[in-house]
């Protein structure tokens, strides 16, 4: 036992290993191999193969100085913020190994974690914006990532301008001239670009190319923020295309197994420095039991989005051309020419979540969703169970009939997110809940 304490070098138990070798034969690993071991020493506790959760508020300073020295970066004084573990509302061992792993995914410097996706989305747009700022967002949003900058942050003296997901250069331009325009006359700026593709449940993607162009040539120094929740970490990486932050429920696919509640941010650090800050104050990070859920969870995260994404490739096939079908809102089957050169610029696949319009209306559409038997009736997406909703009398129930019409949440209209099963399994359970129609 002496042996083995006298071996550590660092006084401090820190599970902080030295910078572990993240390549191989001169090529970088990938994330997948990372996902085992990334950001993890065994050495430094106890030569547990996996992380233990650590059940702790506070945690124990080798001496004063260090404790100051830890206070001075949590609060700003110092530059490089903490540089060990202090309280649990700031960092822990299982949020910062998660928070590791989660920004190799993204190919990102740093990343940060909440308790929800909403969570973290509400604590960025509070960290960027201040009194009479505008921020431009695609629309539509996860709801309540709509009525918080709407109904929320209004309250504050933020204003917003929105337009359609889909749109072009020449339109963002305009876009962003009006916003100029409102930030001057309120006498704020434009804080930030809130992004969120594809849209739900229209699924029309967003060209963060050309948001990216329209925004260094407008408003150079304003954040582009992007909720990737429905294709990333697999199928979208949005900081390659000129996104600054991405978001994510990691709810959905990342945690993938309907069974926690979690978000996150990724991006440099610069730009994660004021969301850290904040989140500091107010609190919100996820707790060490769910930081290890999602630990197990991206040990697999590839396999199962890979699994459900070639299962909704397989039925939406068989879909397509089923006589009860009206048609399918799938992104691997874009007709519109402007969506298709988005997709084959921004997308590395097609993902698992897509809109099935039945011929019929709401009458039809139960009748399919009573007679599922494999696919369950919830909300939510990218389980390993395939999950079925009727957007229009669930989901989307209070929002305005005008706008309804306007997003295309038809009556006839269901939503639904293929899971990992046997794909002809799913197709036989669609054909015969389809034969009740
Ligand atoms: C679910 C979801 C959210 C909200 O995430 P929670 O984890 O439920 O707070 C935000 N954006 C999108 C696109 C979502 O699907």
């Amino acid at each position: 036992m002496t042996d083995a304490v006298d071996a550590v070098e660092t006084p401090t138990p820190r599970r902080k290993p030295k910078p572990a070798k993240r390549e191989i034969g001169g090529r970088p690993l990938k994330p997948s191999t990372l996902m085992m071991g990334h950001g993890y020493d065994p050495a430094l506790s106890e030569g547990s193969l996996k992380a233990p959760i650590f059940l702790t508020s506070t945690f124990a300073f080798e001496n004063a100085a260090a404790g100051k020295r830890h206070f001075e970066g949590i609060t700003g004084l110092r530059e490089g913020g903490a540089e060990g573990l202090v309280y649990s509302r700031f960092n822990g061992p299982n949020q910062e190994i998660l928070e590791d792993r989660l920004a190799v995914w993204d190919g990102a410097e740093d990343a940060l974690t909440f308790s929800s996706g909403m969570t973290a989305i509400c604590i960025l747009m509070m960290a960027y914006c201040d009194q009479n700022d505008v921020i431009v967002h695609s629309g539509p949003l996860y709801a309540a990532s709509e009525g918080f900058v709407a109904k929320v942050l209004s309250r504050f003296g933020v204003t917003y301008v929105d337009f359609p997901a889909g749109a072009s250069r020449e339109e963002l331009d305009a876009v962003l001239a009006k916003a100029r325009a409102q930030a001057e006359e309120q006498g704020g700026k434009v804080a930030m670009i809130y992004l969120e593709s594809p849209a739900n449940p229209t699924n029309a993607l967003v060209d963060v190319e050309a948001v990216r162009d329209a925004r260094d040539a407008a408003v150079p120094d304003c954040p582009i923020a992007i909720d990737n929740t429905f294709l990333g970490p697999l199928w979208s990486r949005p900081l390659e295309h000129g996104a600054d932050i991405v978001a994510y429920s990691l709810t959905k696919y990342v945690g993938g197994h309907s069974d926690l509640v979690a978000g996150s941010i990724a991006g440099a650090k610069k730009w994660m420095d004021p969301v850290r800050a904040l989140r500091n104050t107010m609190g919100g990070i996820v707790d060490p039991n769910t930081a290890w859920m999602l630990l197990r969870s991206l040990e697999t995260v590839e396999l199962r989005m890979q699994r459900a994404g070639e299962n909704a490739a397989k039925v939406c096939e068989y879909l397509r051309s089923h006589p009860k079908v009206e048609g399918l809102g799938y992104l691997g089957f874009i007709a519109d020419a402007r969506q298709k050169d988005i997709y084959d610029r921004h997308c590395l696949g097609a993902g698992s979540t897509f809109s099935l319009f039945i011929r019929g209306g709401e009458a039809e559409c139960f009748r399919f969703l009573d007679n599922l038997t494999i696919a369950k009736l919830a909300v939510s997406l990218g389980g390993t169970e395939t999950l079925a909703s009727h957007p229009a009398s669930m989901t989307h129930l209070s929002v305005p009939h005008a706008r309804k019409t306007m997003l295309g949440i038809s009556d006839n209209l269901v939503r639904i997110s293929i899971g990992i099963e046997d794909p002809d399994d799913l197709i036989a359970d669609f054909e015969q809940a389809l034969e009740h129609v």
